[in-house]
């Protein structure tokens, strides 16, 4: 495995690959790996000839307030993971080089980042969409894959790539989680032992919704409350939102008619915890 620093050699070695038609492959990541991103790199591996995983913590992507000082940055065990995994390059570029004196172009974004993650941290996404063009500009991945963990994040690059015709097929990977069921996150470090087991509240909440929707409930206020219900037991728990979207405009439902995605975010201690479940409700006998 190859650890690349600098773009221009990033892209020079993307650029030869390009020419001879190989498949590179992409996966965007802030580093602190752990089983979720070990997974869409398993995934990404069977897809493609040639395999990027990038390791960047994007200022652009964090508020003022935020942890960016204070993000994990375990540089050699995220290295021996991609190694293990068979990895070709770790492209690891430095925040001087991926936003130099002088840059200027943010993305701006579509509709369906405006809510819900938008909302509250409103500089976000447009940092996102704006590292992951760069990253796709300087790798030039035919397919990149991302985690359904950040359902809106997924959905929003999948609006970027069709609005700006970037040509990257996109692949989102399901959610892997510990074995209580908290999505995995490296932001789960910084959960306290106690809020540590808590934390799985959020989970069970976005069960109580889908289970709700199994037996047949298709008011998705009741969903709703289903969920609300649930967390609220946990009164280590800050509800930042749950709700019961549209899979695809992530736009708040009347009623569950047919596949819905409930997202939910929570606060514990001053953790901010995001996790999501798809679910179709049963067929109608008629
Ligand atoms: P991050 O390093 O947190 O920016 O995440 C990099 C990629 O890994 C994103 O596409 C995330 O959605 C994905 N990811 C993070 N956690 C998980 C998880 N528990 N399961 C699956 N994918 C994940």
């Amino acid at each position: 495995m190859k650890i690349i620093r600098s773009l221009t050699a990033m892209a020079a070695w993307s650029g030869g690959l390009v020419r001879k038609d190989v498949k590179i492959g992409l996966v965007p990541t802030m580093g602190a790996l752990h089983e979720g991103h070990r997974a869409l790199i398993r995934a990404a591996r069977l897809r493609c000839d040639a395999l990027v995983v990038s390791i960047f913590v994007n200022p652009a992507q964090f508020g003022p307030q935020e942890d960016l000082a204070k993000y994990p940055r375990p540089i050699s065990q995220d290295r021996a993971l991609c190694r293990k995994e068979g990895v070709d390059i770790c492209f690891e570029p430095t925040v001087e080089a991926m936003y130099p004196k002088g840059f200027q172009t943010m993305v701006t974004l579509p509709a369906i980042a405006h809510r819900w993650e938008g909302a509250v941290r409103p500089h976000h996404f447009s940092g996102v969409a704006t590292v992951v063009t760069k990253l796709f500009g300087i790798v030039r991945p035919r397919i990149a894959l991302f985690g359904q963990k950040d359902f809106q994040q997924s959905a929003l690059i999948r609006q970027l790539v069709k609005d700006l015709n970037l040509g990257v097929e996109i692949v989102v990977n399901p959610t892997v989680r510990e074995t209580d069921g908290l999505a995995m996150s490296s932001r789960n470090v910084y959960l306290s032992p106690d809020d540590r087991i808590r934390a799985v509240t959020l989970y069970k909440g976005l069960q109580a919704g889908a289970e709700a929707i199994r037996r047949g409930i298709t008011d998705a206020e009741t969903v709703r409350s289903a969920m609300v219900q649930v967390v609220k037991k946990e009164p280590a728990l800050t509800i930042d939102y749950l709700s019961v979207c549209d899979p695809y405009t992530l736009e708040p439902l009347p009623a569950v008619r047919s596949r819905v995605v409930l997202l939910g975010a929570v606060r514990i201690g001053s953790v901010r915890l995001i996790d999501n479940l798809l679910t179709t409700p049963p067929r109608r006998s008629s």
